[in-house]
């Protein structure tokens, strides 16, 4: 079995207007969706962020895999890692890294390209399963009205249940607890997590303890504040919170800064921005910056980059959860083959996917129930992608006019002015 052909497609998903530490959600989000096409005429799926400087990795990465045997992944990335250039993930709160988002699209594409081949799901090509279901969390976020695009739900004026609360605007603590509550109420979501950053600090911890009211002890609760605070304005506010979060996702930037943190405070911190690399890993063990690192397979290289991370978590004594942006199903089908191949107790995994439900491009999509997501047994990613809508999801791409995320532009447009700012309070 060879690569015979690759085929790349940008498309624009649309996404409601969430507040953040960089800014705002512009109406579409970017994925990029790998096809890779064997000489027997299988098709392996891959998805990752969307941007041009990726997007033109891809292609570079694609012209020197075609002709090799999907089975020979070492020799793919020695391919890939020819062509690959310095990356910096960037201070923003997604990762900009072109070249481990390239490994991660052409190892998934080649791993649902070997499952169908050999009949087996995925999570049997990494080992096998550890587990049937993946819990997730529910991923709040502080949004004005709306829900995304020309496309989104508020055109749909039929819709009920989440569907129609995911348009409304959540700027204050009653906002989150209603948000919790729709959101909750329609996937059964057990454990919650707040994107903070954006308010002032006491703001957020008045929401992390409206939230505990409503909730009660037993939903364990996360705040992320993107790294944008002062090391004791986090201490000040972890402080209040203590009891309260189940850990404290990178409330600073830095891996001194967030051992400071952790040293002062009796909560776990965890990290998608402060630990994000291999090379990173002997620094976070050596001060200790945080207790749990959250995975994430576009970002760490693929699925064996990311059970190698989870070995390393297991030797060091590292919490594990898992990272996510937003994203369609074929990266939720993919992080639920890895979290079910991954023999650490995790974390519920983050996933944006309640704010693109109804969007997208697989025949069937997959469903959650109490929380959490059934581990597919079909071949490959277990997944079917429908044709019709990748090109409507690309048309979209065409017409919308983003090609780069950026977040501080989309808030300028509703608050002229503004600027992101790495440390902010
Ligand atoms: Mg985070």
């Amino acid at each position: 079995m060879r690569i015979a052909d690759c085929h790349i497609t940008p498309v624009a998903v649309p996404d409601p207007p969430l507040l953040n530490a960089a800014g705002l959600h512009a109406p579409y989000a970017l994925r990029l969706i790998i096809e890779l096409v064997s000489d027997d005429g299988i098709s392996g799926w891959g998805e990752i962020p969307g941007s041009k400087s990726t997007r033109a990795a891809l292609a570079q990465a694609a012209e020197r895999i075609i002709g090799i045997d999907p089975w020979q992944l070492n020799a793919i990335f020695a391919r890939i890692d020819q062509l690959a250039q310095p990356d910096d993930r960037g201070a923003t709160p997604w990762d900009n890294r072109a070249w481990v988002h390239v490994r991660s699209a052409v190892e998934v594409a080649c791993y649902d390209l070997l499952g169908k081949a050999t009949g087996r799901p995925v999570v049997d090509l990494l080992g096998g399963a550890v587990r049937d279901r993946v819990p997730f969390a529910a991923y709040l976020f502080y949004k004005q009205a709306g829900a995304g695009g020309e496309h989104g739900f508020e055109r749909e004026p039929t819709a009920t249940g989440w569907m129609a609360a995911r348009a409304e605007a959540a700027l204050d603590h009653a906002g989150i607890v209603a948000q919790a509550q729709a959101m909750c109420s329609h996937y059964g979501f057990r454990s919650i997590k707040l994107k903070g950053g954006v308010f002032p600090p006491d703001a957020e911890v008045a929401s992390i303890l409206a939230l505990r009211e409503a909730f009660g002890a037993d939903v364990p609760l996360r705040l992320d504040p993107n790294a944008i605070w002062r090391v004791d304005t986090a201490i000040s506010a972890g402080n209040k919170l203590s009891g309260v979060l189940e850990y404290y996702e990178d409330p600073v930037r830095g891996q001194a800064n967030m051992a400071a943190v952790a040293r002062a405070l009796d909560i776990p911190l965890a990290t998608n921005m402060c630990t994000t690399s291999f090379a990173d890993l002997p620094g976070s063990i050596q001060q200790g910056s945080e207790a749990i690192i959250l995975s994430d397979h576009h970002f760490w290289g693929g699925f064996r980059a990311s059970l190698d991370l989870a070995s390393i978590c297991r030797v060091f004594g590292r919490g594990l959860s898992m990272h996510s942006n937003s994203h369609l199903g074929i990266s939720l089908a993919a992080m639920v083959q890895l979290a079910a191949a991954t023999p650490n107790d995790l974390y519920d995994c983050d996933t944006h996917y309640p704010w693109q439900d109804g969007h997208d491009l697989l025949v069937k999509p997959l469903q959650f129930e109490n929380g959490s997501v059934a581990l597919l047994h079909e071949p490959g990613l277990g997944i079917e992608v429908d044709r019709a809508r990748l090109a409507q999801l690309h048309q979209h791409y065409l017409t919308c006019g983003l090609t780069e995320r950026n977040d501080e532009i989309e808030m300028q447009k509703v608050e002229p002015g503004w600027s992101f700012q790495a440390t902010r309070w």
